[in-house]
C-alpha cells in the first residue's frame, strides 16, 4: 500500500521519487570493503600504466578511482543534469509477473534504469564524466564501444554539455549495428570503424588488410592513440573502475529510499553482470548496509556463459582491456586475451568483473549465475516480463528478469518469504533482432 496523497490509500505498483529527494551523495564501498581493496599494480614491462592513465583520463574521475571517502558529493551541476535525464527513476512492484508465476510468498520489484535518455544505465555516469570533462576545459570525450550502449550514452551526455564525441567501433559490429550508430551520429558524435584511418595503428592494419574486422582490443589502442593527438581530448571508460560504480551507486541509494516509502525491504538483490557496473550501482549501497550490521540481505549476479567471469574467473591480477593499456587489477578474470562466444546480449560479453566487485566476491558476499549462450532461457523470461509487466527489456537485463524468476519460484516452492530487487539496465528497443531470432512467433 502507498499513501498517494489522497484519502484514501491504493495499491500502486509504481514507487516514484520526487526530484527533490534525489540523493546528493553517491557512495563509494571501497573503505567497507573487509579486507581492504587489493590496489593496482604495474606490469613487469612496458610504459607505466598508471602514468599513461594520469593523462589520458579525466583528473576528477581518477581522483575519484583512489578515493577513501565513503561518500562522495554529487556536483550541483550534475544533480540538474541527472533529473533532466528523468531521475529519480521510478521502482516498480511486478504484480503482474507476481500473478502469473502464481507467488504468494516472494514479491519482485524491479528499477528502471531502462527509461534513460538512450536506454541504459550507462548514463549515469557518461553524464558525471562529461560534466567533469567540460569543467576541465576538455573539449572532446573518446572511447571505444563494444556493444555500443556506452559510445550512445557518452555522444548524449557530451551533446548536453557542448563537447565532441569521438567514438572507435569494432568494425564487425559497427557494420551489424546501424541503428545504434545512427543514434551515436544524430547526438553528434563522430563514429568510426575501427581499425580507421584516424590513427597510425588503424592505418598500419588497414595496409595489411583493408577489411581488417577489427577488435575491442584495436579499438582501444586507437582510442587511446587518438587521445594523445590532441591536448583537449580524454579517453572515457564505461564499466569496471571504481569511479564508474560510484557514480552508478545512485541507482541503488534511490532504491534504498524507494523501499523506504513502501515499508518493504529486499532479501536479493539481483543484476546482470558484464564488468559490474549496473550491478555495483545497485547492490552497493545495499552493501554497505550490510558490512555494517544494519540490514541482512544477499546479492546475486546474473551472467552469460559466454562470459562467466564470477562463475569460471579466476580471481588473479590482470588487465582491464584486451590491449593491456591499463594497470594491472585484481579481479576474477578468464583472462584478458580470451576469446568469448558473440551473444546478442553483447554487452555481457567481458572478460573480468570489477575490482570491487570481485573482492566482495572473494569474501562471499556476491553470489553468481550463467545461463546458456543460446540466450533462449533468458529471452523468454524477458517475454514473460513483456507480457505481465509490458516493458521491453534489454538482452542483457533479461538476464536479471531470469533469475529474479527462477529466485522467486524457488522461494515460493520452499514456501518462503522473500522480497527480490532486480535492476533493468536497459531497454530492449534496439535488440529487436534478437528477440525476432530467440523467440518463436506465432
Ligand atoms: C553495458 C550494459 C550492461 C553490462 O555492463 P555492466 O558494466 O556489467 O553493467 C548491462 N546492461 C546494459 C543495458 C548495458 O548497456
Amino acid at each position: 500500500m502507498y499513501n498517494c496523497g489522497h484519502e484514501a490509500t491504493v495499491e500502486i505498483d509504481q514507487i516514484a521519487l520526487p526530484p527533490d529527494e534525489m540523493p546528493t551523495k553517491w557512495y563509494n564501498i571501497v573503505p567497507d570493503i573487509p579486507g581492504g581493496l587489493p590496489p593496482p599494480k604495474e606490469p613487469d614491462d612496458g610504459e607505466s600504466r598508471m602514468a599513461s592513465l594520469q593523462k589520458r583520463l579525466v583528473a576528477e574521475c581518477l581522483k575519484q578511482e583512489g578515493s577513501t571517502e565513503s561518500w562522495i558529493d554529487i556536483p550541483e551541476g550534475i544533480r540538474e543534469l541527472y533529473v533532466h535525464a528523468g531521475r529519480p527513476r521510478p521502482l516498480y512492484r511486478a504484480r503482474r509477473l507476481e500473478q502469473r508465476l502464481g507467488l504468494t510468498k516472494a514479491r519482485i520489484y524491479y528499477k528502471r534504469e531502462d527509461l534513460s535518455p538512450t536506454g541504459s544505465h550507462k548514463v549515469n555516469t557518461a553524464i558525471a564524466q562529461a560534466y567533469y570533462a567540460a569543467n576541465e576545459g576538455k573539449k572532446t570525450l573518446v572511447t571505444e564501444t563494444g556493444a555500443g550502449q556506452w559510445g550512445t550514452a557518452l555522444s548524449y551526455a557530451a551533446s548536453l554539455l557542448g563537447l565532441k564525441t569521438v567514438v572507435f567501433w569494432v568494425r564487425a559490429v559497427y557494420d551489424w549495428k546501424a541503428e545504434r550508430r545512427t543514434l551515436m551520429q544524430l547526438y553528434g558524435a563522430k563514429v568510426y570503424a575501427s581499425p580507421s584511418g584516424e590513427t597510425a595503428f588503424g592505418r598500419k592494419l588497414l595496409a595489411e588488410d583493408p577489411r581488417h574486422p577489427g577488435s575491442l582490443g584495436i579499438a582501444v589502442s586507437e582510442g587511446l592513440e587518438y587521445t594523445d593527438l590532441g591536448p583537449d581530448r580524454v579517453y572515457c571508460l564505461g564499466s569496471v573502475l571504481n569511479h564508474v560504480l560510484i557514480h552508478q551507486s545512485i541507482i541503488g541509494l534511490e532504491s534504498i529510499k524507494q523501499f523506504e516509502l513502501v515499508g518493504d525491504s529486499p532479501d536479493l538483490v539481483v543484476g546482470c553482470l558484464g564488468g559490474g557496473s549496473n550491478f555495483g550501482g545497485v547492490a552497493l549501497p545495499f552493501m554497505g548496509e550490510v558490512l555494517r550490521g544494519k540490514r541482512e540481505c544477499r546479492f546475486l549476479a546474473a551472467q552469460s556463459e559466454s562470459a562467466p567471469n564470477l562463475v569460471k574467473g579466476e580471481y588473479r591480477y590482470d588487465f582491464g582491456d584486451t590491449a593491456g593499456h591499463t594497470p594491472l587489477l585484481m579481479m576474477y578474470t578468464l583472462g584478458h586475451e580470451t576469446s568469448m562466444k558473440p551473444i546478442k546480449s553483447d554487452g555481457l560479453r567481458y572478460h573480468a568483473a570489477a575490482p570491487i566487485i570481485s573482492a566482495l566476491r572473494n569474501k562471499g558476499y556476491v553470489d553468481a549465475v550463467a545461463y546458456p549462450n543460446d540466450e533462449v532461457a533468458v529471452f523468454e523470461a524477458a517475454k514473460m516480463f513483456l507480457e505481465t509487466e509490458g516493458w521491453l527489456v534489454a538482452g542483457e537485463s533479461a538476464h536479471a528478469v531470469r533469475a529474479a524468476i527462477d529466485q522467486a519460484k524457488e522461494a515460493e516452492s520452499n514456501r518462503e518469504e522473500k522480497c527480490i530487487l532486480a535492476n533493468i539496465s536497459g531497454h530492449g528497443f534496439l535488440d529487436l533482432d534478437a528477440y525476432r531470432e530467440k523467440i518463436k512467433l506465432e
